[in-house]
Formats: structure tokens, C-alpha cells, sequence
């Protein structure tokens, strides 16, 4: 058998690795490249395998990043099964679709100003390919075996990261011979608000782990509500309007849900709320309908309480433009949570267009913040910037939650690594030099297993 890695290698985007068993080729991921725009584009129109030889595919979740090419596989004659979770089937739907908008909207923007990428004229996908996807979805519980291919068994254990988020345990036949190869996905944290804890993973011959975090510790997951309380209580005081810019899928769940206890134990007043994101409010409609990924804790409150965790009632969710645009002509104090995660693009724009003057504004940073995003430039300081043409003063305050991460510090993933009985090589994939050297160096000293990283897309290892 033989592993060879098409993305996610000595970077954080587009995860993708092929698992070949006996000539038959199963992928894990289909992901996305994002990032500089002609680069990421020529990476995704290459996806280096052979759609049509692909027999199965495996979605560890629902992040663009690992399921956003699946289209681009579809379009090119992929036409086995999208092995995933039930909420990963449900959530890749509205994320795929959002995906195959931006990129339609985008292609028109370039031809329309005469943008000379080439790259870029034309759309990765479109929402037909993504409805052909579609209907290619399997979905399979947690830990239930799930026959592959002849020698090929699957089973999915909570990766604790996002709703639906899964670690995928394959249980291979090699030439008579029992192996086990796990593939991490992303891992998540103990302790995060609703979804589950990562599960640790007893028996394994090979690992695929990530290594987003592999040298950074985060603040402990208690410490995100009263973060966020601190920052709103300090805003309300000055009257002004609190911009969370946020990612759709996760992110604005937990916020929400800690909005919504922050309010129910009086931490913080009543004060109006709006999701102004339409892809946000499809998915939290998601997270309603997957109580079997939820934690005890919101389970509980589901069941004693009459309140709905994701505050339906006391959050407002917004979908027409026209609900959006009022929100500009209402005052502080209010709180308003818009994607896109970074202020790339989306709603979050015109807010921070409206708003970055005024010194009582606050805009609180939940997420990582790549370079080059406006995100990042607010976190660096900048006096200015640039939305939609003009230039605005920023005045407003710009305070970084930290404790907020889905992804495992590099404690939460030398637990992982170092859990499993019986590992003979560990490939370290989906995270920076920096952090996956640092990682590697770690539990080189504290393993017998063999650490590898992949380092250009396309390498091949037998096992
Ligand atoms: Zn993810």
C-alpha cells in the first residue's frame, strides 16, 4: 500500500492525500487552496490525481479546505461515493454552494475590469457541478463500520473541531496483514462549546496528523466568555457597536451560543444581536437538526431549559440585503456578527466601511487572521484602510480574543500522537515549517515511531 499527498503539505490549505490498497485509489479530502489568487487557483485546477481512477473519497469535514475541490473531482469524472458524517453531508451542501457563488461572482468581476488572470476568467465550478456532488454524499454515523473497498474498513471518531468533524480510522487488509492507518483531519479542543471532545485513538500502525499549532499554546477554552464579556461590557459603556467579523460554519455558532449564556446569566445586558450573514444562518439551521454531535452540556440545556441555545428569539438572523443596509441607520450599543472570518469579503465590509471611524466602534477578532486580510491589518494597527474603493480612517478599538481556536494547541496534539499503541510512522501534514520542524523535533524525542514530512505536493511513500 502507498500514500501520496496533494495538498495541505508544508501549508494549511487544500488537504488532500491519496490512500492506494491493492490498486484501488481512496482520497482523504478533497480540499480547497486558498490564499494569493493566482496560485491557489492553478494548485486547485490541478489537483495532481486522476479524477476518473479515484474509486472513494473520504471528507473528514465540511471546512472548504478539505471538501471544496470535491466539485472540480465531480466535473472531471469522479463518480464513486463521498464517504463523510450526516451533519458533514448536510453542511458540505450550503458551503459548496456558497463556494461555487464567490467564484461566479468573481469570474464576472474579473472579465467585467479586464483582469488579465488568465486563471481567473472562468470559475472553478459551478452550482451545477456542485449539485452533481452532491448526490454523490454517503453519510455514516460515528463509530460504525463503513466496508471501502474489499480491503478497506472505515470508522469515524469525534475530532471535536467543527460540527460533524471526524478523525477517520481505516482498518486495512495488506496482503493478508491487519494495519491500521488514522488520519486526523483537524483536530479540535477539549472543552469547546457544543460539539464533543476529540476522541484519542488506542492501536495504530500510521498516523496523518495535523500540525496547525505544533509550537503554540492557547489560552484555555474557559476563558472565552469572559474574554468576549469583558470587550462587550467595555463597549456598551461607550455606546458604540460591536463588529465580530466571523466565520460561517463554527465560529458564529459558538459565539451565538456564548452570546446567548453570557445574556441568560445577566454577564452581559440585552442588548440587540443580528447574525448578518445568510450561509451563517443555513448552518446554524444545520447545527439545530445534529443533536447526535452535541455535548452533554448544550444537551442539557436543550432539554431543561425552554431556551434555544442559539438564541433563536433574542439573536436576530438576517438574510435580505435590505435587513442588512437598515442596520446601519440604528445606534450603539449592538452587537453584529458577519463573514467573512478574515474581511476579506462579505457583509462584514460594509459594516467596517460604516463604522472604522467612529472611536466607540469595537471590532473583536475571533479567528486566525491570514496575512495580506484586512483582519490582519486591523490586528497590526493600521491607521487606514481601503474598503470598496474608499479610504476610512480606522478609529474604532480592535481587540484579539485569543482564547477563541478550533484547532489543538501543540500539547492537544503530542497527546494525540503520542496516544496510539504501536505507530511506525507519523506524516505530519497541514501546518507551516515553522510549527510542523518544532513538532517534528518534539516527538522525535519521545517516540520510536518515524516522523515524516511530506514536503512537495505529489510525494509518494510505501508502507
Ligand atoms: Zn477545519
Amino acid at each position: 500500500m502507498q500514500l501520496q499527498f496533494f495538498g495541505a503539505v508544508r501549508e494549511v490549505t487544500g488537504s488532500s492525500h491519496l490512500l492506494t490498497v491493492n490498486n484501488k485509489n481512496i482520497l482523504l479530502d478533497c480540499g480547497m487552496f486558498q490564499g494569493r489568487r493566482e496560485d491557489s487557483m492553478k494548485k486547485n485546477r490541478n489537483l495532481k490525481c486522476k479524477p476518473n481512477k479515484i474509486d472513494e473519497v473520504i471528507v473528514s469535514h465540511a471546512h472548504i479546505d478539505h471538501s471544496g475541490n470535491l466539485p472540480i473531482l465531480v466535473k472531471n469524472g469522479f463518480r464513486g461515493r463521498i464517504v463523510c458524517t450526516h451533519a458533514t453531508k448536510d453542511l458540505i451542501k450550503p458551503m459548496l454552494e456558497d463556494s461555487a457563488h464567490i467564484q461566479e461572482q468573481d469570474a464576472k468581476y474579473m472579465k467585467k475590469h479586464g483582469v488579465k488572470f488568465a486563471e481567473s476568467s472562468e470559475p472553478l465550478y459551478t452550482q451545477e457541478d456542485v449539485t452533481e456532488t452532491i448526490k454523490l454524499l454517503y453519510g455514516v454515523h460515528y463509530n460504525e463500520k463503513t466496508k471501502i473497498t474489499d480491503d478497506v474498513t472505515l470508522i469515524f471518531h469525534d475530532a471535536g473541531h467543527i460540527l460533524g468533524s471526524a478523525i477517520d480510522e481505516l482498518i486495512i487488509n495488506d496482503e493478508g496483514k491487519e494495519k491500521r492507518l488514522i488520519f486526523s483531519g483537524d483536530l479540535g479542543r477539549a472543552g469547546l462549546p457544543i460539539i464533543k471532545d476529540p476522541e484519542m485513538i488506542d492501536k495504530a500502525d500510521y498516523l496523518i496528523m495535523e500540525s496547525t499549532y505544533g509550537n503554540r499554546e492557547h489560552e484555555s477554552v474557559e476563558q472565552m466568555g469572559p474574554q468576549l464579556a469583558e470587550t462587550i461590557n467595555l463597549t456598551i459603556k461607550n455606546g458604540g457597536k460591536i463588529l465580530i467579523p466571523s466565520f460561517a460554519l463554527e465560529r458564529t455558532q459558538e459565539i451565538v451560543y456564548h452570546l446567548n449564556n453570557l445574556i441568560s446569566e445577566g454577564v452581559i445586558p440585552e442588548i440587540p444581536i443580528f447574525v448578518d450573514s445568510p450561509l451563517a444562518t443555513t448552518l446554524t439551521e444545520v447545527f439545530r437538526e445534529h443533536t447526535e454531535c452535541y455535548d452533554e452540556e448544550i444537551k442539557k440545556q436543550f432539554l431543561e431549559s425552554s431556551e434555544n441555545p442559539f438564541g433563536l428569539g433574542r439573536i436576530k438572523y438576517t438574510r435580505s440585503v435590505a435587513e442588512s443596509k437598515s442596520l446601519n441607520q440604528m445606534h450603539g450599543p449592538m452587537i453584529i456578527i458577519a463573514g467573512s472570518g478574515m474581511a476579506e469579503n462579505g457583509r462584514i465590509r460594509h459594516h467596517l466601511l460604516n463604522n472604522l471611524e467612529d472611536p466607540k466602534t469595537c471590532v473583536v477578532i475571533v479567528g486566525y487572521q491570514a496575512e495580506n486580510t484586512l483582519g490582519r491589518k486591523l490586528i497590526e494597527g493600521t491607521s487606514s484602510a481601503k474598503i470598496f474603493g474608499t479610504v476610512v480612517q480606522v478609529r474604532a478599538d480592535v481587540k484579539v480574543l485569543s482564547a477563541f481556536s478550533a484547532h489543538g494547541d501543540m500539547h492537544d496534539l503530542d497527546s494525540f500522537a503520542l496516544h496510539p499503541q504501536g505507530l511506525k510512522k507519523i506524516f505530519l501534514v497541514h501546518g507551516e515549517a515553522e510549527q510542523q520542524d518544532a513538532l517534528a523535533k518534539r516527538l522525535s524525542q519521545k517516540t520510536n515511531a518515524e516522523i515524516i514530512i511530506p514536503q512537495e505536493r505529489g510525494d509518494i511513500f510505501q508502507l
